[in-house]
């Protein structure tokens, strides 16, 4: 069994995506393409954003986004504790403070009332500007924009919305990539909608910041790239990947988005009431990038995670560390801050083999193995 079977996927869409990247041979076209454009429009209209920037990565998307925002020295940058180290390793590269808030449990993304402590105690401290927050719409689950937008609008601060595994998400019908003033995704392969390589965009309503964004993603052009009236990066997706996500946003939006709600309502279904299961809150929508539960402890979840091994299931742990304690942010100062949450997790969270082309037997056998194990410790 592979934690995310991209190979399968291929197996039912090789025509399609053999076709689409010879086409892209044949026209040479490898930059800036005809894909790319038809691409963008195909993002927007599927997230109801009016526009969409394709770009290199994720991880440059959120850089665009905040350079877009002008965010710099002094500004305070708020980021969930709990998600991949790219959310909060762009706030540096803008030369801005990341400020690491705490989860809730059962969603696993920023905690509102955190936020709003943190934005406090950054008042109080007056030596930072509250500018942004890029809350994470993290394992596929969008986060709570509802309330977190109530609090952007009282304090000031502008919304990114970090949706690199939350694409297919939606909110009440209103979709990831849609929300704050700028939203940011990644097609890294084993994302909800990957790639055959690194990929990412930038989706926004205003025209002015689309504008900017398409600058910035080459080299702050003016009238073409040869013009250059601002500093930026070279970051743009190829031809040959706009051509395969063209092809796999259709299997994404007509299947894959029914059949990984399935299967997680399967593992759920088989594994409540032996460990915590992810919640997904009323009106809420995910695109599970992950499925993830909870375990009792660490020592708990470290059994577990071999004992699937040894029965040939791979799973992993996202996240061993919480952002607070990685090396490269060591002189964040957090003493003080309650940040217990994402410590928790951290020790007791283990995902499980997950993808659109997961059959219902290799389902059971994962959740037989799982009730296995934790009945024995009983
Ligand atoms: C994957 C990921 C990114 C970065 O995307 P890349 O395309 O790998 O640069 C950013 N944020 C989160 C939450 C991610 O999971």
């Amino acid at each position: 069994m592979e934690f995310r079977d991209l190979k399968r996927q291929y197996a039912k869409y090789k025509t399609e995506i053999d076709a689409a990247v010879q086409q892209v041979m044949l026209d040479s076209n490898f930059i800036s393409g005809k894909q790319v454009a038809e691409l963008e429009e195909m993002l927007a209209a599927f997230t109801g954003r009016k526009y969409c920037i394709a770009c290199a990565n994720g991880t440059d998307a959120l850089q665009l986004a905040l350079m877009a925002l002008g965010v710099g020295e002094n500004d305070a940058v708020f980021v969930p504790d709990f998600t991949f180290f790219s959310t909060a390793e762009v706030v540096p590269l803008c030369n801005a403070t990341p400020v690491f808030v705490d989860i809730e449990e059962d969603t696993f993304n920023m905690n509102p009332d955190a936020l709003e402590e943190a934005i406090e105690r950054v008042l109080q401290e007056g030596k930072l500007q509250p500018r942004v927050m890029i809350p994470v719409d993290l394992f596929g689950l969008p986060a709570d924009f509802t309330r977190l937008e109530t609090i952007a609008k009282k304090y000031g601060l502008a919304v990114v919305e970090d949706a690199a595994q939350g694409f297919g998400g939606n909110i009440r019908g209103k979709r990831a990539c849609s929300f704050g003033e700028i939203s940011t995704t990644s097609f890294f392969p084993a994302k909800p909608l990957g790639c055959y390589g690194d990929g990412g965009a930038v989706f926004t309503d205003s025209t002015e910041i689309a504008e900017y964004l398409r600058s910035l993603r080459v080299h702050g052009k003016g009238q073409d790239k040869y013009d250059n009236i601002r500093i930026g990066m070279n970051s743009r997706l190829d031809t040959m990947q706009a051509a395969i996500l063209k092809v796999k946003l259709a299997a994404f939006a007509q299947e894959e988005l029914d059949s990984v709600n399935t299967n997680a309502r399967l593992y759920t279904q088989l594994l409540k009431d032996v460990v915590k299961t992810p919640v997904i809150p009323e009106g809420f929508y995910s695109s599970w990038a992950q499925y993830s539960i909870l375990l009792k402890d660490k020592q708990q979840r470290d059994g577990l995670m071999n004992d699937l091994k040894e029965h040939h299931i791979p799973s992993m742990i996202y996240y061993k560390k919480p952002l607070h304690k990685q090396e490269a942010f060591a002189d964040c100062d957090c003493t003080g801050i309650d940040l217990r949450v994402t410590e928790s997790v951290c020790d007791r969270i283990l995902s499980l083999p997950m993808h659109p082309y997961l059959e219902k037997q290799e389902i059971e056998e994962v959740a037989a193995l799982i009730r296995r194990y934790i009945e024995k410790l009983q």
